[in-house]
């Protein structure tokens, strides 16, 4: 199939103050050189820790924030290196859905008027009844009724808030959605819902979904292929089934090991990782896991591994597969 979005050697380095007088720079290496590509109607769930880069990921691809270094292909244009105008007219095919919607979310705005405000900014209505109509088509797509787009979002519980985001990204027919972590504060029923919504939009509108998240066990259910990052680098990447049940780095695994399962036949012993997550200032040297990882061999402290196809689009970075 063809590939809708191809990332390059993206980076995304944030300058600091350094140093006892803090007149030294350092940089935050958020985003240190990660590629990876999702193809046209597919949705890929990118998993990590919070701090591991996986938010600047995603809104460096949109160019909320400016690359540091690589290439965005988006439709086969190179996103990073389009001027504003050119830019403007292709953000409407690449949405963004954030974790929190009601940070995003006008409070003194009726429903009707945040949905609706994308199609007034773009022209993509010709007049009030046909901006009506189409609103009222939004409301519908994400189970929310024509009735409730006279409200605010005060009145809506955090669910149908997502829902509000969701028809809002939806009104400008967007290709690819980016899903910035968006059912992490809500609750587990609520968060089925609104994964269900986005699977039957997807269905619908043959739409393309990057799906951040924190927990493998969230994109499950939602994912075609699944990429774990660590640290600002990803380490792991491949289909969804393969990364659940024959997972190759040490990252992953540990991971796993930690959701629950429900069968109890099947032993499962929880790898606890030591230490915590090193400063992205500055990473560890080689292998940026070796310092917490269990299977770590003298050549991890001093050699980067390369992220490479191990077969059939299993990509790993780690030595042991060598
Ligand atoms: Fe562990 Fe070494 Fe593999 Fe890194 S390269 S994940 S430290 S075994
Ligand atoms: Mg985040």
């Amino acid at each position: 199939e063809k590939k809708l979005l191809e990332i390059n050697n993206l980076k995304k380095y944030f300058p600091v103050k350094a140093g006892v007088f803090k007149k030294t720079v350092a940089y935050v290496k958020a985003v240190d050189d990660i590629s990876f590509f999702i193809k046209k109607g597919e949705t890929l769930g990118l998993v990590g820790e919070s701090g591991c880069g996986k938010s600047t990921a995603g809104a460096t691809i949109l160019r909320l924030l400016e690359a540091t270094a690589g290439e965005v292909i988006f439709d086969g244009r190179d996103i990073l290196s389009l001027n504003k105008g050119k830019l403007r007219e292709i953000r409407k095919e690449m949405q963004i859905i954030f974790q929190d919607p009601y940070a995003s979310l006008n409070p003194r705005m009726t429903v009707a008027d945040i949905v609706g405000e994308p199609l007034d900014i773009h022209n993509l209505v010709k007049n009030k009844q046909e901006k009506y109509e189409r609103v009222s088509q939004l409301m519908n797509n994400v189970g929310l009724t024509v009735e409730q787009m006279k409200r605010y979002p005060h009145e809506f519980s955090g669910g149908q808030r997502q829902r509000i985001g969701i028809a809002r990204a939806l009104a400008v027919n967007p290709k690819l959605i980016i899903a910035d972590e968006p059912v992490s504060a809500l609750d587990v029923s609520v968060q089925a819902q609104v994964i269900n919504i986005l699977q039957d939009l997807q269905q619908e509108y043959g739409l393309t979904y990057l799906f951040i998240a924190h927990d493998l066990s969230v994109v499950k259910h939602i994912s075609d292929r699944v990429a774990v990052m660590y640290l600002g680098k990803i380490v792991e990447m491949t289909d969804k089934d393969e990364i659940y049940l024959n997972p190759l780095h040490p990252y992953t695994q540990s991971l796993l090991s930690a959701i629950p399962i429900p069968d109890p036949s099947f032993k499962k012993e929880r790898i606890i990782l030591e230490g915590d997550v090193p400063s992205p200032v500055d990473p560890p040297t080689g292998c940026r896991f070796h310092p917490r990882c269990p299977k770590a061999i003298d050549l991890c402290s001093s050699k980067e591994p390369e992220f490479k196809d191990y077969g059939n689009g299993h990509y790993v970075a780690c030595h042991l597969l060598d």
